[in-house]
């Protein structure tokens, strides 16, 4: 019998960086871009910026720009031009019509405040709502898992769903914008992305993602997590008020994130151009030598 990864090993890798615009590029950010670019290109593999710009009041205005130049000014380029999710809405709809038509979705009128008390799950009340109601509504993909759920994250190893623990999500909000979960899987797939490096805050988003994969008929690509880094315990998130990274200082973030990466930092004869640093870091780069933890706290700024 074929290996099971037969298929992937010859496939060139596709990653991809997908900030949202909700505030200045912090460090946090950088340090998944610089895993994720050279975890593709270091294997002659693609990379590719999707901007996740799908919640407009969550948009603030010049962080766009302010994130692409700190791209740029670091030398992470990308190898074709990047794509917005405000631009393929028509998409995420077609990818709703189909799953309305495999019986997957149902209408819930559930408010926040009635579901607050269940911990996040949700405990099927509309499951059996097929057809739209009046009254304003969440559309949520039915998830039929009735054993355990297990997957394998390429840091974080095995990870195992006990049965009953993931419910049926939203993939089209109240508001009617449609969620991230919907939009990420759909832009994965026809981006053809084939390995997807992100923070462990997002390592229980990935069932969900896996099984929108399959009721879609995608394949599922690979899954790296990283710690996130944290200062005082918290994310360094842009919500959590993270400083914007220094655009005057390439080099040294590059070289910091290559060192919270568990990575070779090229010494004395380092280049001062952030490609040329990028370059040797991506001859060095290896898997094996990223942390595994799901957090790491930042103890000097
Ligand atoms: N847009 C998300 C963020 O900025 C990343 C989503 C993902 O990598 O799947 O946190
Ligand atoms: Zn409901």
């Amino acid at each position: 019998m074929d290996h099971p990864n037969q298929g992937q090993t010859s496939q060139r890798k596709r990653g991809r960086f997908a900030p949202s615009p909700t505030g200045d590029m912090h460090f946090g950010s950088l340090y998944t871009a610089v895993a994720s670019y050279l975890d593709s290109t270091s294997q002659g593999g693609e990379w590719v910026v999707r901007v996740e710009n799908l919640d407009p009041p969550r948009i603030v205005a010049g962080s766009l720009q302010n994130i692409l130049t700190a791209l740029d000014v670091h030398g992470l380029q990308t190898t074709e031009p990047r794509v917005s999710q405000s631009q393929r809405l028509h998409l995420y709809d077609a990818a709703l019509e189909s799953l309305q038509m495999a019986g997957k979705l149902f209408y819930c009128t559930c408010t926040r405040k009635s579901l607050a008390a269940l911990d996040g799950g949700y405990p099927g009340t509309c499951r059996t709502r097929r057809d739209p109601p009046e009254q304003g509504h969440a559309v949520r993909f039915r998830l039929d898992v009735d054993r355990a759920f297990t997957f394998t994250d390429q840091v974080q190893g095995r990870q195992e769903y006990a049965p009953g623990s993931l419910s049926d999500f939203i993939v089209k909000r109240r508001d009617g914008l449609h969620a991230y979960h919907l939009a990420v899987v759909v832009d994965d797939a026809l981006q053809q992305v084939n390995s997807i490096v992100r923070g462990a805050d997002l390592l229980d988003s990935t069932p969900l993602h896996i099984l929108l994969q399959q009721a879609l008929g995608y394949p599922t690509p690979e899954y790296l997590h990283l710690p996130v880094l944290t200062r005082n315990g918290q994310k360094l998130s842009k919500q959590h008020g993270a400083p914007p990274i220094s655009l005057q200082r390439p080099v040294e973030n590059l070289a910091r994130a290559l060192e919270l990466l568990g990575q070779p930092v090229p010494q004395g004869g380092r280049p001062n151009d952030p490609a040329g640093l990028l370059a040797i870091a991506a001859g060095n780069w290896q898997r094996h030598l990223l942390p595994r933890e799901t957090s790491i706290e930042l103890t000097c700024s």
